[in-house]
């Protein structure tokens, strides 16, 4: 597991070196190219001193889950970095769309009509292009967000060619309590039949188990930055 990976490395970028590492060794293992993977650093509850070294490390990608919480810190951290890219990961509200699309470059969590259009207006108002994954509730979790899997083709239809959006990917968190394997092959099979080359999916605990089902972003965060 890649928490155990990094006992003992008590620095933020030390982590990040470790978690890399192992991501770039398992991609080869699976006969895939470390390249074709994108580690997006999960800062969500950190503040920026906590981020900072991370950045000045020369990381780039990293993942919030709320909107307001991202606004506190990241504008700030963008002056000085100014190629720092932010994807959001947490559910949307469609009254906070205008702040997302503003400050992110991609969103994982379009899981809705009302969701997917509020993000069309704000991309054509701001003159802006995220780039956009559908959540899928994998589990068929009623508390969890995401689009139930006999929904996800229908839904995707109607973002491409009602909304307009384009969407590159599909993302899931599956049941804690559940192997992931068949969550992971689920969304990888759905993703290829819909024609998605981008698949979100996998955490500190299960990035490995990710990179094997083919996923193209892993959202770690513990890994990097420690316990929240
Ligand atoms: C917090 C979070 C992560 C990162 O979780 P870790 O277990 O700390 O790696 C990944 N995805 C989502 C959606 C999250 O909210």
């Amino acid at each position: 597991m890649a928490a155990k990976t990094n006992e003992g490395l008590h620095d933020a970028a030390e982590r990040l070196a470790a978690v890399e590492s192992n991501i770039a060794g398992t991609a080869r293992e699976a006969g895939r190219a470390p390249g074709d993977i994108n580690l997006i650093a999960v800062s969500k509850t950190f503040d920026a001193a906590a981020i900072e070294p991370v950045l000045a490390a020369g990381h780039r990608l990293f993942g919030e889950n709320r909107v307001q919480e991202a606004l506190g810190k990241w504008p700030a951290l963008r002056k000085r970095y100014s190629d720092a890219r932010l994807h959001l990961i947490g559910p949307l509200q469609s009254n906070k769309a205008k702040e997302a699309v503003a400050l992110f470059d991609a969103i994982h969590t379009v899981d809705r009509p009302k969701i997917a259009r509020a993000i069309a207006r704000e991309m054509e108002a701001q003159q802006r292009s995220l780039k956009l994954f559908v959540q899928v509730n994998t589990g068929e979790e009623p508390q969890k967000s995401g689009v139930m899997p006999a929904d996800v083709a229908g839904f995707v239809k109607l973002c491409r060619q009602d909304v307009g959006l384009e969407i590159i990917g599909l993302m899931s968190i599956p049941p804690v309590d559940e192997p992931l394997a068949p969550h992971f092959a689920f969304l990888a099979k759905l993703a290829a039949e819909l024609e998605l080359a981008e698949l979100s999916m996998g955490m500190s605990a299960d990035y490995e188990a990710a990179i094997q089902f083919g996923a193209t972003h892993l959202r770690v965060g513990s890994a990097i930055f420690g316990p929240r």
